[in-house]
């Protein structure tokens, strides 16, 4: 396994486990019961898209490989490398603001969308409960772009390296100061920010659409906040029973909605 792809992995699983641990300790929505079962559901549903992950990332490093030579994109300009890999990274995570925006904005992707919305109980295991066929769509749309900008398969790991931790901590049911999420929010999607993207209404969770950096939202027009969101009802209408919360449920959900 390449290095950068260990360390991913690594820094994925550790932010991870740190931040569950966390919200036992210093928790934002209070009084959570069933952890373990939530965890469980939301993991459960996250290991097939590991099915899905582990060999779309061999025929992606593949096809960029082979492509490098054809078609160069931003490398076109023969910038210094850093400069190159920096407008890369921004570019991929352009790429994941528009795509999770059409995800909220294109009526078929938002079946599939909806089931990483549809958790009534935000936490950092929702970061990784998506529907499969999103994971699929997902993966057949980004290759395209990262040929487009002259993504090397190095620059997508270090790309997924720098996100993860990110979208764990927005994700996270972990208590930080208003000043905190404030600071943090200049850079990357705050807790505060992605909260709001999880409310049950739908003017509210229609913003803040970024992965790693806040700034889109702020010049795409979707910046959206509200300073105290504790009595905020999180997930879908209607979507919160348990017989609704399960794996096989969730799974067919798309498909008959
Ligand atoms: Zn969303
Ligand atoms: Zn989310």
């Amino acid at each position: 396994m390449d290095s950068l792809q260990a360390l991913s992995y690594t820094t994925a699983v550790t932010g991870g486990l740190l931040l569950w641990v966390l919200e036992g300790v210093v928790p934002f929505f209070k009084g959570r019961k069933s952890r373990g079962r939530h965890a469980a559901l939301n993991l459960s549903i996250a290991s097939l898209n590991l099915l899905i992950l582990l060999p779309a990332g061999v025929v992606m490093a593949l096809i960029l490989e082979q492509s490098k030579t054809a078609w160069l994109g931003v490398r076109t300009w023969e910038l210094p490398v850093f400069l190159e890999t920096i407008l890369i990274v921004l570019l991929i995570d352009l790429w994941m603001y528009i795509w999770h925006r059409l995800n909220h904005e294109v009526d078929f992707l938002w079946r599939f969308h909806s089931v990483h919305h549809s958790d009534p109980s935000l936490d950092v295991t929702t970061a990784w409960r998506f529907h499969y066929v999103e994971i699929v769509f997902s993966e057949l749309l980004r290759l395209p772009v990262f040929v487009l900008i002259g993504a090397e398969i190095q620059d997508v790991l270090l790309y997924s390296m720098l996100m993860t931790p990110v979208i764990e901590f927005h994700h996270s049911n972990v208590s930080i100061s208003p000043s905190t999420d404030r600071f943090l929010r200049t850079v990357i999607p705050s807790p505060l920010m992605h909260r709001l993207h999880h409310s049950v209404v739908r003017a509210e969770h229609d913003s803040n659409y970024g992965s790693m950096l806040s700034f889109w939202d702020r010049i795409l027009g979707s910046f959206k906040l509200k300073q105290d969101i504790t009595g905020m009802t999180l997930g879908l209408d209607n979507e919160s029973s348990p017989e609704q919360q399960r794996f096989g449920v969730l799974l067919a959900r798309p498909f008959h909605n």
